[in-house]
């Protein structure tokens, strides 16, 4: 993939398309200011020099075409390297009417200045040197955040996040690299540059950090796309009426068809910030009749990717030791535990009393609800809130969202589990150097000290255009 040219002066709208009140055109690059002066005209007819005017100054008057004018606008003045894209850049705001942006646009255009690709600006920003790479892609997080979770996460990582540690790990590692290719470059003499002992130490503390950071991502991934949950159970429990019913009542619903590989419904609810996604519910919802089967062995196959399973009963149908080796099927089945169970004793307006029954303390989580009714919907929701918060390690600030980077320190890992393993069997210096150079390759890929315009085109592509 073929990066843009970055002598090129770009222009785009920042805002959305379409018609609205207001709208915000970009110009960045070398001529922005020349392009500027060129159009632009006081309320007096008079022309600026937005190379001489203070910076991150506004300034009020016409743009024009030729002797006609386009519109009034007020023009903000970013002088490089001290603006976004780390260039000169000037930001038209216009009324907001689309032959406006587009006569605006095209009069930039004519003056010599091209449309931006997507993510172009950013990608100057990074090229510059205003962010590394992986705040570059917090910047997309954070436009695309539609909940207060995901939006802590990627301004948290737009701010630096784990970059910093990522890059002084592997600042040290370079060092020791280097020993090592010393050692080589004296290979006949035999000599040790690099203290053995001291690598190991410094491998073990970044195996150790790289391993903290990978298993965050369980989290952050959560934090992003939203936490996921399961209502299992046996037929005709309710599941569905308390999916329904803890759907419809909240405001925040997006039921949304993703974009996966199959056709998957996932609705989402959002509770005090934090975004659940339940998962697959469709295959729940086809749990009665002929498909019944087919639908149980669904529950059970997503219940194995889901931090919460809400574990639903009729009591009129189960006693204790029935529940008992429900939930052991329960984690039979998924093949694992790394969920917490709510167990949700559903339709109590049938059974009042059951409320008092201690027969079900020891189960875990549990609460009695009736999904029909809509009692004790509530007491479920802090439950789930309780129990998901206590999943996520909070106050731990270096969370990996991005799956790029997840993937990045899954191959990390391994190459420095093979430096660990190699010390450990006197592996040659030379085999040595070779797997550290990987770990560093992989570490550099998240912060973007190592790119390819491969990775940025994969990257910046998905940006919108005008950031
Ligand atoms: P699913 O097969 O687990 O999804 O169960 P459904 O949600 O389809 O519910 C099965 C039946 O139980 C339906 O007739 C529901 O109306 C009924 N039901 C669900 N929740 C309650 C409840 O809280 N109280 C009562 N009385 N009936 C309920």
């Amino acid at each position: 993939m073929q990066i843009p040219s970055a002598a090129d002066t770009i222009c785009a709208l920042a805002t959305p398309s379409g018609a609205g009140a207001l709208a915000v055109i970009r110009l960045s690059g070398k001529n922005a200011f020349t392009i500027g002066n060129a159009l632009f005209r006081t309320k007096k007819g008079k022309q600026k020099n937005f190379e001489t005017v203070k910076p991150y100054t506004l300034h009020f008057g016409n743009l024009m075409e030729g002797i006609e004018i386009i519109d009034e606008v007020l023009v903000s003045v970013f002088k490089g390297p001290h603006s976004y894209t780390g260039e000169d850049t000037l930001e038209f705001s216009c009324h907001g009417s689309t032959f406006i942006q587009q006569r605006v646009l095209q009069q930039l255009q004519r003056e010599g200045a091209r449309m931006a690709e997507p993510g172009e600006y950013t990608l100057r920003a990074f090229l510059n040197g205003k962010l590394d790479l992986s705040q570059a892609e917090a910047v997309a997080d954070l436009i695309a955040a539609e909940h207060a979770s995901a939006h802590r996460s990627a301004l948290q990582q737009l701010r630096g996040g784990y970059s910093t540690t990522i890059r002084n790990l592997r600042q040290q590692l370079i060092d020791f690299a280097s020993l090592l290719e010393l050692e080589l470059d004296f290979a006949e003499e035999d000599v040790e540059f690099a203290n053995r002992d001291h690598l190991k130490i410094l491998v073990q503390t970044l195996l150790k950090e790289v391993h903290h950071l990978r298993q965050s991502f369980a989290t952050g991934n959560a934090l992003k796309q939203g936490i996921p949950v399961v209502i299992a159970g046996k037929p005709n429990v309710g599941k569905s009426t308390l999916l329904n019913a803890l759907l419809n009542e909240e405001k925040a619903i997006v039921s949304e068809i993703a974009g996966t590989t199959r056709d998957v419904i996932e609705d989402h609810m959002v509770i005090e910030g934090l975004r659940f996604r339940f998962m697959d519910t469709a295959g729940i919802r086809i749990t009665e009749d002929v498909i019944e089967k087919i639908g149980v062995e669904r529950t059970f196959s997503n219940a194995g990717k889901a931090s919460v399973v809400l574990y639903l009963i009729d009591p009129a149908k189960s006693d204790a030791q029935s529940i008992r080796e429900e939930l052991v099927e329960l984690t039979d089945k998924t093949g694992n535990d790394d969920y917490d169970v709510i167990t949700v004793i559903n339709k109590v307006d049938q059974h009042p009393a059951i409320e008092k029954n201690i027969q079900f303390n020891e189960f875990p989580n549990p609460v009695f609800i009736s999904a029909k009714e809509q009692m004790h919907l509530e007491e479920l929701k802090t439950l789930l809130l309780v129990t998901a918060k206590k999943q996520i390690r909070s106050g731990d600030t270096e969370i990996v969202t991005n799956a790029r980077h997840a993937e990045a320190l899954t191959n990390a890992e391994v190459s420095l589990s093979k430096v660990l393993e190699g010390m450990n069997h006197q592996l040659s210096t030379d085999l040595l150097a070779l797997e550290l150079k990987s770990a560093l390759i992989y570490l550099g890929e998240i912060t973007g000290e190592i790119y390819t315009d491969d990775l940025l085109g994969n990257i910046f592509s998905k940006f919108c255009i005008g950031k």
